[in-house]
Parts: C-alpha cells; sequence; structure tokens
C-alpha cells in the first residue's frame, strides 16, 4: 500500500506549538504597555526600562501530577 506524507500538515502543526510558546514566554510590561518586552531569566520576567520584575512559577517542571 501506498504511505502518504502529510508534511504540510506536521508543519503547521510544529509552527502553532512555537508559536504559542514564544507567546506564553515574552510578556510585554504591565507598566511601559505595548511593545515592551521584559527579559526572560530562570524564574522571572524583568522590564529593562522600568525594572518591573514578575516572579514566574515553575512551568518547566510539568511532571507532577
Ligand atoms: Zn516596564
Amino acid at each position: 500500500m501506498s504511505k502518504e506524507k502529510k508534511g504540510g500538515e506536521s508543519v503547521a502543526k510544529f509552527y502553532q506549538v512555537t508559536e504559542s510558546k514564544i507567546e506564553r514566554t515574552r510578556r510585554e510590561c504591565p507598566r511601559c504597555g505595548k511593545g515592551v518586552f521584559m527579559a526572560v531569566h530562570k524564574d522571572r520576567l524583568t522590564c529593562g526600562k522600568c525594572s518591573y520584575t514578575e516572579f514566574q512559577k515553575d512551568q518547566t517542571k510539568k511532571t507532577k501530577h
């Protein structure tokens, strides 16, 4: 039988995952508003403009049930 490769589908899926990941990581500063992204650190986000800091919950550890 023929095995069809649906490359377009997997690419679209990969893109969607990547995009959401970026969106989650890159956050705009609530103080400075749109266009000002916060720097991502190990467990926190900081704004380079106003030094606003926001601590993150460990999103990397998802093995806990
Ligand atoms: Zn700021």
